[in-house]
């Protein structure tokens, strides 16, 4: 596995600020995604604990080679440990807790199951000093809520160039898809084995999540599975597809109509269209993300498509391809979200009409300070 360069020892500083702000004396950050952006970890196990002083990357043999390879890399500017976890990682996160003394400790709500809050929160009370002779109370843990994806929304230079280049990569394969990939007589899994090829064929690690290839009346559901359906000609073909590069993801989605387009689906195209202008003019910093919602809902309901578009305008883009900020109506049970320089998402508006089909466009943007950077360019009409 290749050691990428440190672009850790901020955003662990950006997290550790976080944490004192909440009271926090220390975090136990578990979340893969989490874990891999605060320390360059990539496993299917390994935790981190960050508190006042240090940052310890926890992991069991099998990645030790690869976290003492991260450590030596990122010694000269910061201080990463590693530890390994010799009988469970669980008792080595106990142990090294109880070494610092730290008393709040935060774990990630979102994504700790209550099976290992309650091992965690035993073995710390275990360990803790009786009331009788106790010169400081139990630790306690505490359900943090987005600890590491508060600095996560805002992407670091390091970040921004990797998502750019994933977004020209995948314009090039949205761009190499018409006429040959997707036509009529393929059968829509056929088409999204090729464009699963070809995102691999591009230098993407992955997709990004299972590819979305949607004929027919099968476009008006907007995740549909691609199936053993034929198309043909005169159906909207929805495709949806993402890739993952060097960890990052991104996510893009265009409507064709196979042979000379409908006047039904004209109208739905053009509208679906407008509403994704609208909502891309009206990324800037300091705007909400409800109203960057509302900007496309109102262009569709202009045009008597409100109840079509049953979804949110758009997700935040990141190490997860789905990650915050949700761009969608304002929920009066969490507070509004501003956005701000160094977010990126998707705006993809779409319409849904049972029986006929559906359209959807999607791009992906960078926000900047005068507004946003598209990252990927590929035309509407890519037929
Ligand atoms: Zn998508
Ligand atoms: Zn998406």
């Amino acid at each position: 596995m290749a050691v990428p360069a440190f672009p850790y020892h901020s955003r662990v500083t950006s997290v550790r600020a976080t944490a004192i702000e909440l009271g926090l004396d220390a975090v136990v950050v578990t979340h893969p995604a989490n874990v891999r952006y605060l320390s360059g970890f990539v496993g299917t196990a390994g935790a981190l604990v960050i508190d006042r002083q240090r940052w310890t990357l926890i992991v069991d043999f099998r990645y030790l080679t690869f976290g003492r390879e991260l450590q030596s890399a990122q010694d000269e500017l910061t201080s990463m440990n590693v530890l390994l976890a010799e009988r469970s990682e669980d008792e080595t996160i106990v142990d090294l807790l109880r070494s610092t003394g730290a008393q709040r400790i935060g774990i990630e709500a979102a994504s700790m199951s209550v099976a290992r809050f309650n091992r965690l929160s035993t073995a710390l009370a275990a360990g803790a000093p009786t009331p009788l002779n106790a010169d400081a109370p139990c630790p306690v843990l505490v359900a943090g809520d987005r600890i590491v994806e508060r600095s996560r929304i805002i992407k670091d230079t390091m970040e921004i160039e990797t998502i750019r280049r994933a977004g020209l990569l995948l314009s090039r394969v949205a761009r190499a898809l018409m006429p040959d990939v997707v036509r009529a007589g393929r059968r829509e899994v056929d088409v999204a084995t090729d464009i699963d090829r070809a995102m691999r064929e591009a230098g993407f690690d992955r997709p990004a999540f299972e590819t979305i290839v949607a004929s027919g009346p099968q476009s008006a559901l907007p995740h549909a599975r691609p199936t053993a359906r034929v198309l043909h000609v005169g159906d909207p073909v929805l495709l949806d597809f993402g890739g993952v590069y060097d960890g990052y993801c991104v996510d893009l989605t265009r409507t064709v109509q196979l042979g000379p387009s409908t006047a039904e689906f004209r109208r739905m195209f053009a509208a679906v269209a407008a509403a994704h202008d609208a909502a891309i003019g009206a990324v800037r910093p300091g705007v909400l993300t409800a109203d960057i919602d509302y900007a496309a809902r109102q262009v569709l309901e202009a045009r008597g498509l409100g109840d079509a578009f049953g979804h949110g305008t758009g997700h935040g883009l990141g190490l997860e391809v789905h990650e915050e900020p949700r761009i969608s109506k304002r929920d009066p049970g969490r507070p509004p979200t501003a956005v701000e320089c160094g977010m990126v998402f998707t705006i993809e508006p779409g319409a849904y009409v049972p029986g006929f089909g559906g359209v959807r466009l999607e791009d992906d943007v960078l926000v900047t300070a005068d507004g946003c950077e598209v990252l990927t360019q590929v035309p509407n009409e890519i037929g």
